[in-house]
């Protein structure tokens, strides 16, 4: 916190903090080649992540006082000093300081996770219900979906509030023109007739480390054509698969949209494959790839 190694339980700042005005990054560092095994860690992508944390800052009217490289040399610091030999989460959060603006406090909190697409495809084994959700996203001449601030969350939390309150697992936005926008913390893909669809950066959606990597992998390394255009809600409900992508999430398959079944297989096969390719990406098992992986 504010280049100091600090205990979470230490790391308090006054209530009158002007939170909401906080931006923040989701990074992952995996084990290299066998998540159960005590490899090497890797941060998956660096500098795109580190790259969006600065364009979120300028959004916001904020400069960071640290390089990229001096705060990669932080990230590094604080999982060296919790320990960590496992797949660790990092959240960079930014957020002015209370009385000086034009400062800001930087903290960097990592914790460990269970890999999401492990061997046990956790996500896999969970049927996963979307509904539309009735909230639009956010706009981009309102509040800038393309900023990773903490704010914009809080159009993500009506929308889950009110799909826990219709049973439904999660939530797909529309934006305000209509089209398919993303979910609530991850991009939307869906599959139609052997094509993969997803939704351009001016649907105010977040620009997505993840979306970005398979845009790329999605037709070079698997040979699977991909299209970044609008995408109307209706062709949601006519997909052969759709799936989530984002850091957090990894590969998420979508069981049903608005309790349409989504295709005929859970999770589609096209799904699988992506989401067992992006495993191996992220565990540095594609020697290619090996350029988006930085060491711990
Ligand atoms: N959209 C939203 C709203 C998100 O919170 C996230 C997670 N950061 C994503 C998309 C996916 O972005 P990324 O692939 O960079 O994690």
């Amino acid at each position: 916190m504010n280049g100091e190694i600090i205990e979470t339980t230490a790391a308090l700042v006054s209530a009158m903090e002007p939170i909401h005005l906080g931006i923040f990054e989701g990074i992952k560092a995996y084990v290299e080649n066998d998540v159960t095994s005590r490899g090497r860690l890797n941060i998956f992508r660096w500098k795109p992540h580190s790259d969006r944390l600065r364009r979120s800052a300028a959004v916001c009217g904020m400069t960071i006082p640290y390089t990229s490289e001096e705060l990669l040399e932080a990230v590094r610091k604080t999982i060296r000093a919790n320990g960590f030999d496992t797949n660790v989460y990092i959240q960079p959060r930014i957020w002015p300081r209370a009385g000086v603006p034009q400062e800001v406090h930087v903290v960097i909190p990592v914790w460990t996770f269970e890999t999401v697409l492990g061997k046990d495809n956790l996500q896999f084994s969970k049927n996963r219900k979307f509904m539309i959700s009735t909230w639009r996203r956010i706009a981009s001449d309102a509040l800038p979906p393309q900023a990773k601030t903490w704010a914009n969350y809080g159009n993500s939390a009506l929308a889950l509030r009110e799909a826990a309150r219709l049973g439904q697992d999660g939530a797909i936005f529309l934006d305000n023109r209509g089209f398919v926008s993303e979910g609530t913390g991850a991009c939307i893909m869906a599959v139609r007739n052997g094509r993969v669809v997803t939704p351009p950066v001016t649907a105010s959606i977040l620009e997505s480390v993840t979306r970005e990597t398979l845009l790329k992998v999605i037709p070079e390394d698997l040979g699977i054509p991909v299209e970044a255009r609008d995408v109307a809600r209706v062709e949601l409900y006519a997909s052969d698969e759709a799936f989530l992508c984002g850091t957090g999430g990894e590969i998420t398959p979508i069981t049903s949209i608005d309790d349409l079944p989504v295709g005929k297989e859970y999770p589609g096969p096209l799904t699988k494959r992506i989401a067992e390719y992006y495993t191996e990406v992220v565990a540095g098992k594609i020697e290619k790839h090996k350029e988006w992986l930085t060491q711990v």
